[in-house]
Formats: structure tokens, C-alpha cells, sequence
């Protein structure tokens, strides 16, 4: 078989709800990912960041298969010996008292959803069916019913309702609508991305995750920080909030918790909050099962002892200031923080970012462009300094062929 073969056996059996780059991939080790012909390439996306320990790392692969031919699951009608020791290891390792482990990111936001809704109507007195949750315009929470309901892409939501009721929409990185609608006594939450992925990397200004978290404190708000994509090292801290200090009252972690081998998200709260849901009221039949439980250990692991969050503030900081040196009328903006990073290309002769990517695809490094004007640069947080500069200059080539 040859490329077009696997790519119309998709096509043809497969739902059309992607539109990949035309790269059939077959093996991953680190940084790299090959092709079905044995083609490497810089992998410059990481699954969307659910493979900040770079592909197939050993130690998580083998945390993994060992425990897969020990137990792979219960469901939560028993307790296992796994459970317990990850819930105890994740708890302490982010500083919370309590974790809720469920599989995908979506499943993690709808349940800091429903724990949001539940403490508000069980601590905070909002009156039944009142409570609302302050979202912000162009977020990426998910592809469930009730994410869609939040979102302000209409290439998300067009066609998918009647939508979930309950949320409210202010712009990002703006404290002044966020002020006013905290003046609702029945909020209960705000549900932020510190840097909003999807959206092209928005970054927003240096204080504005701080000040609303004080904003929220003093109403007696939720903040819900949904770090599916920024957390575990990639924006060169732990946590994106760790860079203002914030520690959110509900966190949302998935992607990278297991080093992208395998659906892991979880939710941490403190026992105020957490404790609000009672048995039977919340689930998951694979959320927290015993390889989860395994590969998420190993997944953090890897990333304090290889220590990832330096490496992505340090070569973060090469990144854009190399992306800077670049000589080309199709570059209108860098931004990012860590190894999270996104470059607005501006077309030429018809060429978009898509065409870059198919450009850089040939010579040797894989990137997709968001919001068909933007590419996001993420590579595995195990790259070295010397296979970034490689990757650097693979770019440069690629933008000298669009002049
Ligand atoms: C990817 C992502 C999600 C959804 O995660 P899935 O595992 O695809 O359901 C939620 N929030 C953010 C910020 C994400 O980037």
C-alpha cells in the first residue's frame, strides 16, 4: 500500500470529521515520527500537547504493558490497589485534596461543570436551575453537547442544538466584563483557559489570571482552569497558572497526564468542593481504571524528573527569539509562552498556512495550521536544544520557498 492507499481507506471508511496533512504516520521515538516509507519528521504538534514526553517514552510504555497483563479494569463497583497510590501521588504532586479521574479533556470540563453546578447549589445557596458559568468567546473546552453550548465557533456548534442553558459569554482577556457579570449572585463559576490553544494561542496580558481570580474570590466564584493543553510543563511551568501564581478552585488536566498513550484527564478540587458529590451522583466505567491510574504515575513522573517545564521555558525563549530573525512577509506575529507557540501567517499568492505546512511537511517537520491563518509550533518537551535548532532551520528553508 502507498500513502493515497491508507488515506482513501480512511476516507472511505472512516467519518470526515478531520481534515489531516497528507502524512500516513507509522512509528513515533522521541521528537520524530516516521511515515509509512520510512520519511521522518519533527513532530511540531504533539497531539495537541498530549505528548509532552515525547512519543512512546520507555518508562511510561512499560508502566503501561506491565500493568496490562496484571489487571486493565475493574470499574469503580470495587476498589483496586492502583487507584489509590495514583490518587495519592496526583493529589500531592498538584496540591489538592481530592482528585475526580475520568478519560478524555471533554469528560474532565463537563465534570468540573457539574461540580461547579453542585457546589453552588449545595454551598452557595444559588436557587435551583439558576446557577450560571461565565465562559469566554473563541474557548476550546471540547466536542460534547454541553461544551458546544459554550463555544462561539460556529463550525463547533452549527446544526448541533438546542444547546445547554446556563453559561455566559464575555470576552477573553477582559477583567471588565468579567467584573460585571460576577455582579450576578448567581454565578458560580469562571471557566478560563490561562492561554486559550485552539484559538491560535491567545496569551492574554501579563496580571489578567491573577486579578480575576480575585475577582471570583471576593463573589464567592468558582475559577475553573481548564489546563487540558497548557498544563504539565508545556508553557515552561508546571501548571500555566503557576507563571501568575493562581491556584484555581477547580483544575482541569488531560492530554499530557498520560504522555499522550493512553485517555487520561482528571479533576482536583478540595474536599469543599469535591465532597459536594455523593456516591452514584458522577462516573465513568474506564475514569481512574488501574493502567490509567499506572501511565499517569509514570507520565509525571517523567516530567519532574526529566524536567520538562525548564526545558520548555528555556528553548521557548530560543523559539521565539530565532521566529523573530525570520526574514519573511508571510510571519505577522509570534506569540506563545514556553514550547507553546503560534505564528499568524499572513497569505501570498494565494498561499495560507496550509500551504506552509504542507511545505514544511516535505522537508522533514509536521505542524497544522488552526483557524486556517494560524500554526501552532508545540513539539515534545524532550526535544534538545541541538534538534531545535535543526527544526529551525527547516522552517527558515520553508519560508525563503514562499518569497
Ligand atoms: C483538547 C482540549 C480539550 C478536550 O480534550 P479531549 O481529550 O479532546 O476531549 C479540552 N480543553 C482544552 C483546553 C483542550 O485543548
Amino acid at each position: 500500500m502507498n500513502v493515497q492507499d491508507y488515506i482513501n481507506r480512511e476516507n472511505k471508511y472512516g467519518a470526515h470529521n478531520y481534515h489531516p496533512l497528507p502524512v500516513v504516520l507509522d512509528r513515533g521515538e522521541g521528537v520524530f515520527v516516521w511515515d509509512v516509507e520510512g520519511t521522518r519528521y519533527f513532530d511540531f504538534l504533539s497531539a495537541y500537547s498530549a505528548v509532552n514526553q515525547g512519543h512512546c517514552h520507555p518508562k511510561i510504555i512499560n508502566a503501561m504493558t506491565e500493568q496490562a497483563k496484571q489487571l486493565t479494569l475493574t470499574s469503580r463497583a470495587f476498589f483496586c490497589s492502583q487507584l489509590g497510590e495514583y490518587e495519592e501521588f496526583i493529589t500531592k504532586y498538584f496540591g489538592y485534596d481530592k482528585v475526580l479521574p475520568m478519560n478524555t479533556g471533554a469528560e474532565g470540563d463537563e465534570t468540573a461543570l457539574k461540580l461547579c453546578r453542585k457546589w453552588a447549589y449545595t454551598k452557595k445557596g444559588i436557587p435551583e436551575n439558576k446557577a450560571k458559568i461565565i465562559v469566554c468567546a473563541e474557548n476550546f473546552h471540547g466536542r460534547t453537547i454541553t461544551i458546544i453550548s459554550m463555544s462561539t465557533d460556529p463550525d463547533a456548534k452549527k446544526d448541533f442544538g438546542p444547546y445547554t442553558p446556563g453559561f455566559v459569554t464575555i470576552p477573553y482577556n477582559d477583567l471588565p466584563a468579567l467584573e460585571k457579570e460576577l455582579e450576578d449572585p448567581n454565578v458560580a463559576g469562571f471557566l478560563v483557559e490561562p492561554i486559550q490553544g485552539e484559538a491560535g494561542v491567545h496569551v492574554p496580558d501579563e496580571g489578567y489570571l491573577k486579578k480575576a481570580w480575585e475577582m471570583c474570590k471576593a463573589k464567592n466564584v468558582l475559577l475553573i482552569a481548564d489546563e487540558v493543553q497548557t498544563g504539565i510543563a508545556r508553557t515552561g511551568k508546571l501548571l500555566a497558572c503557576d507563571h501568575e501564581g493562581v491556584r484555581p478552585d477547580i483544575l482541569i488536566l488531560g492530554k499530557a497526564l498520560s504522555g499522550g498513550v493512553y485517555p487520561v484527564s482528571a479533576v482536583l478540587a478540595d474536599d469543599d468542593i469535591m465532597l459536594t458529590i455523593k456516591p452514584g451522583e458522577h462516573g465513568s466505567t474506564f475514569g481512574g481504571n488501574p493502567v490509567a491510574a499506572k501511565v499517569a504515575i509514570a507520565a509525571l513522573e517523567v516530567v519532574r524528573d526529566e524536567k520538562l517545564a525548564e526545558n520548555a521555558e528555556r528553548l521557548g525563549t530560543i523559539f521565539r527569539k530565532e521566529f523573530s530573525g525570520i526574514q519573511s512577509d508571510m510571519i505577522s506575529l509570534v506569540r506563545g509562552k514556553g514550547l507553546l507557540n503560534a505564528v499568524v501567517i499572513e497569505p501570498k499568492n494565494g498561499k495560507t498556512a496550509w500551504d506552509v505546512c504542507l511545505a514544511m511537511k516535505e522537508n522533514g517537520l509536521i505542524a497544522k495550521p488552526t483557524h486556517d491563518h494560524i500554526i501552532r509550533f508545540a513539539p515534545p518537551l524532550v526535544i534538545t536544544e541541538e534538534q531545535l535548532m535543526e527544526a529551525i532551520h527547516i522552517i527558515k528553508q520553508t519560508f525563503k520557498e514562499f518569497e
